[in-house]
C-alpha cells in the first residue's frame, strides 16, 4: 500500500511551507576582499583581530631602559671589546648611523607585574636594521631584522620574576639588503643612512589572537587561490566569513570560537607537529634554508655578522619547532662561525648531532661555475667536503647550489667525484628566453656521468611558505610523468634570515587543509634533503636526462663585469698551479724543506671565497671588490714568499736579464715547450724542453732573411712577417693574416680583425649582471689613429696604434709577432691598455675569419664545449654571448682559428665573427665598476687542422709565460736541468693534459690535522682529457713510488693502478677527469 496523504509527510518536515525570507549567494569577490579587513592594518586595526592581539605593552622606564656605545667608523667589535666601553643613556625615537656603523644597546628589562603570568611575553624591538641580541655574558641568543620584520624576542620565563634583567643588542645600520637608497636594492649604497629606534618595549601576547590570524591568513589564501569551480574555495570562504562574524572585539573567549570554526577547515591538529603524524603520503617536502650571499650589497664582514644572526634564529626555532628541518651550505660560512661566534658553533653542531640542522652542499661557498678552473671546482668540494667532514664527521651528499648563474657542463662529473650524486638549483626558472623544461631529472656532464638534478617548481630558495608556494609546488612541476614530489626551500634568504615561526605555522596549515580538506598538495615537514633525495634516487633511471651545460639565459654580463677581479682570478689559480707543483717536487727533493701547506690552505680558501656566485661575477657592491683587491694581494705576496722558499732551496734568482750561460726558465707547464724569450733589451734566446726549468739555447737567425719583419708598404700600412705568417695592418687594423704553412688566408677579403667594437648596454633590469639581445643592433666600430712602428728587434716586431673610444677614454694596443719557430703555431700577440671611464657602454674586439662551421668551440673546465654559430632556434639565440676560459675556436675540416686571451670569459661567435668580450660599465650596485685602467691580452692563432692539442697548449702557455731566472754560475743545482720528475711520455696521446701536481692532503708532513694523517708521503696527479675522445698515455717518474692508486677528487683510494719500471699507463675516457696517487716509499 502507498505512505500516507502529502500532508501528512509535510508535517514531519520542518521545512517551511513558505520562504521566510530572500537570500541571496555570496558575491565571491567581495566577501574575499572582506578577509584582509579582518587583519588588516590601518583603518581597520583598532577593531579588529589586531585590536586583540597584545593584551599588554610598556616601553619606557622604569620597565625598558636604554644606553648605547657607537663603535668608531666602520668598526665591527667584539661583544668583549664593546662592552668594556662607556655606555650612554639612549631612548625610542633617537637615529643612528651612518650606514655600516655599528652601535651596542646595553637594555634593562623589569616586566611589570600585572603582565607576569600572561602565556607570551616579548620583547619588540624594531630599529629597521639588523641586530643580534647578546646575553648579558656575551652569548649571542637571536638576530632581528627590522622593518616589522623577526622584531620579536620572547623572554625567557626567568625575566618573568618583576627584577631586573640585562641583554645586549647589536645594531648593524644595514637593512637585509644593505643600504640602497629609495626602494631599488641594487643601486650604489648610500654612504649616510640613518635608522630610527621606533620600538623597545615589553609586548605580553594574546597567542589565541596571533595563531587566528595565521589561521585566517591560510584559509584566506585557500578562498582567494583554489580555483573558483571548487568546493574547496567555496569552502574555505564560508568559513573566513563564519570566523568574522564570530570574533568579538575585546572577547578573549570568541577568539576561541573563531578558532574551532577554523579548525573545521584546518583540521584539529595545526597547533603542534603532530600534524604531520596523519600518515599520508606527502608531495612536497618542505625544508628551511636561509640563502646567505657572502657578499653582495654588503661586505664580507657584514656576512659573518649576518651568519651568527640567522643561524642562532634557527637553533632557536628549532627548540619550539620539532619539525623544523634547516639545511644550510657554505663551509665557509661555518668556518667564520666556528672562529667568530665559538657559541654559536657549538649550538648548531649540536643540531647537526640531533639531525635537525643540516650542512649541505659540500663546497666552501656557493660559487659562480662558470668562471673558475677546473681545479678550482675541485678545491670548492675538496676544501668543503673536508670542512664538514672534520667538523661534522660526514660529508655532504647533495651539491647545493641555488642562486648561480649558469652551470659548467663539467658539474655532474666533478659532482660524482667528490661524493656528491644529487644536485640542487633553481635559478633557471630566472630565464628571460626558454623555459626549462624539468624539474627533476638527470643531469649528464660532457663524460657522461650523471647527477639527479632537482629545481624546486615553487621557483625560489627563499619561499615565504604561503599557501601558493605550495600550491606551485604541485602546478608548476613539470616532471609529473616520473615522480610528483617537490622540495620547497623556505626561509628569508640573499641576506640571510631563514624561517620565520609564521613560515612554520602556515605550513602547518597548510598541511591540515591537504588532510582534511584536500586539493592543496600535501607538505611535510621533518625530513631532510638527504631523504628527499634518498627516494629519488630509487626511481632516477626513469627521469629524463639533460645533457651538457645548463645555460642561464640571463646575467651574461657576469662573464665581463669587474675586469680587475677575474684577472686576479685566473692569476691566482695559475700561481697556485705553479707553485703546488715546484713546492711538491721541492719537498720531496728535500726533506728540511717543508711543503706550505697553510700558505697554500691560505691561499686557496681566499681564491675560493672570491668565486663567490656575486663576487667573481661581478655582481656586488664597490666594497666588497675593495675587500677582494686586498685579499688577492695577500694571496700574490704569499705566493711570492712561497717561491722564495722554493728559490732558496733550488738556488736561483729571479731575473730580467740574464745570459745564455748562467740562464734559465722557469716553466710549470707539464710538455716539451720551445719559445723564444728575451733575456736582455736586446737579446733573445730559444727556451727549450721539458720540466720546471728549461735551458736557454741561442737563437739562430739564418743568414738571408730576418727570423721577423716588419715592413711600412703603403701610407699607415704595416706588414708583419715571420716564417709562417704575414700580416697586414692598415690603418691599425688587421685586414689579412696570411698563413703561409698552410696557403690560407684567415680574415676574409675585406674585412677587418682586430676591430673594437662598442655597444650601448642598458639591460632591462640588473645592470652589472645582464647584457641584453638588443645591444648587438648598437654596434659601433672604433677606428684606431694611425700605427707607429713601435719594436723592430731580431726576434719581434711589434706596431702600436692609438684608438679613442670617447673623450674620457681610449685604448693603446700593441700588435706584435715574434720569431716563428720550427713545430710551433705561431700566433699573432695583442696587447692592449684600455683607460676606460664610460657609462653603460660595452667594448668588444671582433675577428672576421675565413672558417665555416655551425658550431664554435669554447674552452670550459677541464674540457671543451661547443656551442650554436647562428641563430636557428630561441635555444640558440639565447647564446649571443657565452663563457669561455682561455680560448675559444672556430674550426672546419682542416682549419680553424682560435682566439686566446689572458683574463677575459665573455665570447661570442656568430657567423664567421668570433668577438672577445673586453669591459663593461654598468653603474649599479657598483657606481665604478671598471672604470680606471686595464691590461689586456689576447692572440689570433690560426691553426692547420681542427681544434687540437696546439690550440690547449698555446693557450696555457699564454697565460703562464716562461719566467726568467739566473743561477750562479757553476753552481747550478743538476736537478735544476734534470727534467721533470713526473711527466706523460712523449707517446702520450696530446690531448691529455696533466693539470694539477700536488701533495696529498693527509701526508704525515703535510697535514695540519683536520683529518687523520696518514703514514709517508703521497704525490697527487690530476689528470684530464682535454678533447673530448678516448686518450691513452702513460705516467713516468723519477720518484721512488711503491704505489699508485686511481682516487675522487677527495683522495680516496679508488683501485690500484699497475705501476712498474717508474711508469703507468693511463686510460681516459672523453673529458674524463682522472686523479692518481703515487704513494712514495
Ligand atoms: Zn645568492
Amino acid at each position: 500500500m502507498g505512505g500516507g496523504t502529502p500532508q501528512d509527510m509535510c508535517s514531519r518536515s520542518e521545512y517551511p511551507l513558505r520562504a521566510p525570507k530572500p537570500v541571496g549567494q555570496l558575491i565571491s569577490n567581495i566577501y574575499k576582499d572582506r578577509i584582509n579587513q579582518f587583519t588588516t592594518g590601518g583603518q581597520w586595526e583598532s577593531r579588529n583581530l589586531r585590536a586583540m592581539m597584545h593584551e599588554a605593552q610598556v616601553s619606557g622606564e622604569p620597565h625598558v631602559q636604554l644606553w648605547v656605545w657607537d663603535a668608531p667608523g666602520q668598526s665591527r667589535p667584539t661583544f668583549k671589546e664593546a662592552v668594556s666601553h662607556e655606555f650612554r643613556k639612549t631612548k625610542v625615537g633617537e637615529a643612528f648611523g651612518p650606514s655600516w656603523s655599528t652601535h651596542w644597546f646595553k637594555v634593562t628589562l623589569k616586566v611589570p607585574d600585572d603582565i607576569r603570568d600572561k602565556r607570551l611575553v616579548e620583547l619588540h624591538w624594531d630599529a629597521n636594521n639588523e641586530g643580534l641580541i647578546w646575553t648579558e655574558d656575551g652569548k649571542p641568543l637571536q638576530g632581528l631584522t627590522g622593518g616589522n620584520e623577526r622584531v620579536e624576542w620572547i623572554l625567557p620565563k626567568s625575566f618573568l620574576d618583576g627584577k631586573e634583567h640585562t641583554i645586549y643588542i647589536e645594531m648593524a645600520c644595514n637593512g637585509m639588503f644593505g643600504n640602497a637608497p629609495g626602494g631599488d636594492s641594487i643601486q650604489p649604497p648610500d654612504p649616510n643612512k640613518y635608522f630610527r629606534l621606533d620600538r623597545a618595549e615589553i609586548v605580553a601576547v594574546n597567542p589565541d589572537a596571533r595563531q587566528l590570524g595565521i589561521d585566517m591568513w591560510i584559509i584566506g589564501d585557500a578562498a582567494r587561490e583554489f580555483p573558483q569551480d571548487s568546493w574547496e574555495q567555496h569552502k574555505a570562504l564560508q568559513t573566513c566569513n563564519r570566523v568574522i562574524e564570530a570574533f568579538k572585539l575585546g572577547d578573549k573567549e570568541s577568539l576561541k570560537t573563531c578558532r574551532d570554526i577554523a579548525k573545521e577547515y584546518l583540521g584539529p591538529n595545526v597547533d603542534s607537529a603532530k600534524v604531520y603524524d596523519s600518515g599520508k603520503e606527502p608531495l612536497v617536502y618542505g625544508i628551511g634554508h636561509c640563502h646567505i650571499d657572502s657578499c653582495w650589497l654588503w661586505p664580507f664582514d657584514e656576512t659573518k655578522r649576518k651568519v651568527a644572526r640567522s643561524w642562532s634564529n634557527q637553533c632557536d626555532l628549532m627548540e619550539r619547532y620539532p619539525e623544523l628541518n634547516f639545511a644550510c651550505s657554505q663551509a665557509q660560512q661555518y668556518k667564520w662561525l666556528r672562529e667568530l661566534y665559538p657559541s654559536v658553533f657549538e649550538r648548531v653542531k649540536k643540531k647537526v648531532s640531533e639531525g635537525r640542522f643540516h650542512p649541505i652542499g659540500g663546497s666552501w661557498v656557493e660559487h659562480d661555475t662558470n668562471l673558475p678552473s677546473g681545479e678550482s671546482l675541485v678545491r670548492q668540494f675538496l676544501y668543503g667536503q673536508r670542512f664538514f667532514e672534520s667538523n661534522f664527521g660526514s660529508r655532504c651528499q647533495t651539491f647545493w647550489l641555488p642562486d648561480t648563474f649558469g652551470y659548467s657542463s663539467q658539474l655532474p662529473q666533478l659532482c660524482r667525484l667528490a661524493g656528491m650524486n644529487r644536485f640542487l638549483t633553481q635559478k633557471l626558472s630566472w630565464n628571460n628566453i626558454n623555459k626549462f623544461p624539468h624539474t627533476t631529472f638527470n643531469w649528464v656532464a660532457l663524460d657522461g656521468s650523471q647527477v639527479i638534478c632537482h629545481m624546486p617548481p615553487a621557483e625560489t630558495y627563499t619561499a615565504e611558505a604561503h599557501f601558493g608556494d605550495v600550491k606551485r609546488s604541485m602546478s608548476q612541476h613539470k616532471s609529473l610523468d616520473h615522480d610528483a614530489t617537490s622540495l620547497l626551500v623556505f626561509g628569508k634568504g640573499d641576506g640571510g634570515g631563514g624561517p620565520t615561526w609564521q613560515q612554520i605555522e602556515k605550513l602547518r596549515r597548510c598541511r591540515g587543509i591537504s588532510d582534511n580538506v584536500g586539493l592543496l598538495p600535501r607538505v611535510h615537514m621533518g625530513s631532510s634533503v638527504d631523504d628527499f633525495f634518498d627516494r629519488l634516487e630509487l626511481k632516477a633511471d626513469s627521469f629524463v636526462t639533460w645533457y651538457g651545460e645548463l645555460y642561464f639565459e640571463l646575467h651574461r654580463g657576469t662573464y665581463t663585469t669587474q675586469a680587475n677581479n677575474k684577472r686576479n682570478n685566473r692569476r691566482a689559480e695559475d700561481a697556485l698551479r705553479t707553485l703546488e707543483l715546484l713546492a711538491t717536487i721541492t719537498s720531496i727533493k728535500d726533506k728540511s724543506y717543508k711543503y706550505p701547506k697553510k700558505d697554500f690552505d691560505d691561499m686557496w680558501e681566499s681564491v675560493l671565497l672570491c668565486q663567490f656566485h656575486d663576487c667573481l661575477p661581478g655582481s656586488s657592491i664597490e666594497m666588497c671588490y675593495r675587500d677582494s683587491d686586498k685579499i688577492y694581494s695577500k694571496v700574490f705576496e704569499t705566493a711570492e714568499k712561497i717561491l722564495s722558499g722554493i728559490s732558496e732551496v733550488f738556488e736561483f734568482t729571479r731575473t730580467n736579464k740574464t745570459t745564455l750561460a748562467d740562464g734559465l726558465v722557469l716553466n710549470s707547464l707539464p710538455w716539451h715547450r720551445k719559445e723564444v724569450v728575451e733575456i736582455s733589451e736586446n737579446e733573445a734566446a730559444v727556451a727549450c724542453g721539458q720540466g720546471p726549468f728549461l735551458r736557454l739555447r741561442k737563437l739562430q737567425t739564418p743568414e738571408d732573411s730576418p727570423l721577423v719583419s716588419v715592413k711600412q708598404t703603403a701610407s699607415d700600412v704595416h706588414v708583419l712577417e715571420n716564417s709562417q705568417l704575414k700580416v697586414t695592418i692598415d690603418h691599425g687594423l688587421i685586414t689579412s693574416i696570411y698563413d703561409k704553412t698552410s696557403d690560407r688566408e684567415v680574415v676574409p677579403k675585406g674585412q677587418k680583425a682586430n676591430q673594437y667594437v662598442i655597444f650601448d648596454d642598458k639591460p632591462l633590469y640588473w645592470q652589472a649582471w645582464d647584457v641584453e639581445v638588443y645591444h648587438l643592433d648598437t654596434r659601433k666600430e672604433l677606428n684606431p689613429h694611425s700605427t707607429t712602428v713601435l719594436d723592430e728587434k731580431n726576434h719581434r716586431v711589434s706596431v702600436a696604434t692609438k684608438t679613442r673610444i670617447s673623450e674620457e677614454s681610449w685604448i693603446e694596443t700593441t700588435i706584435s709577432l715574434s720569431a716563428a719557430l720550427d713545430g710551433q703555431q705561431s700566433y699573432v700577440e695583442v696587447e692592449s691598455k684600455v683607460e676606460w671611464h664610460e657609462t653603460m657602454k660595452f667594448l668588444k674586439v671582433e675577428f672576421p675569419v675565413d672558417v665555416r662551421n655551425t658550431e664554435a668551440s669554447y674552452e670550459t673546465q677541464f674540457g671543451i664545449v661547443r656551442r650554436p654559430t647562428h641563430y636557428n632556434t630561441s635555444w640558440d639565440m639565447a647564446k649571443f654571448e657565452v663563457c669561455s676560459h682561455r680560448f675559444a675556436d672556430l674550426s672546419e675540416n682542416g682549419y680553424g682559428v682560435s682566439i686566446l686571451n689572458d683574463s677575459k670569459y665573455g665570447f661570442a661567435t656568430t657567423g664567421n665573427l668570433m668577438r672577445l668580450s673586453l669591459l663593461r660599465s654598468p653603474k649599479a650596485p657598483d657606481a665604478h665598476a671598471d672604470m680606471g685602467t686595464h691590461h689586456i691580452r689576447w692572440a689570433i692563432l690560426p691553426h692547420n687542422g681542427s681544434l687540437s692539442h696546439v690550440t690547449v697548449r698555446k693557450a696555457y702557455e699564454f697565460n703562464n709565460p716562461l719566467k726568467l731566472v739566473s743561477t750562479p754560475e757553476g753552481t747550478a743545482d743538476a736537478s735544476l736541468r734534470a727534467g721533470p720528475p713526473v711527466k706523460l711520455t712523449a707517446t702520450s696521446n696530446p690531448a691529455l693534459v696533466l693539470d694539477t701536481v700536488k701533495r696529498g692532503e693527509d701526508d704525515e708532513d703535510v697535514s695540519r690535522g683536520e683529518l687523520p694523517k696518514k703514514d709517508g708521503k703521497s704525490v697527487i696527479l690530476r689528470i684530464y682529457d682535454s678533447l673530448g675522445g678516448r686518450a691513452r698515455g702513460t705516467i713516468e717518474t723519477t720518484w721512488d713510488v711503491k704505489k699508485v692508486t686511481k682516487t675522487n677528487l677527495l683522495e680516496d683510494d679508488l683501485k690500484e693502478v699497475e705501476f712498474a719500471d717508474g711508469k703507468f699507463d693511463i686510460d681516459l675516457k672523453p673529458f674524463e677527469v682522472a686523479t692518481f696517487k703515487l704513494q712514495l716509499a
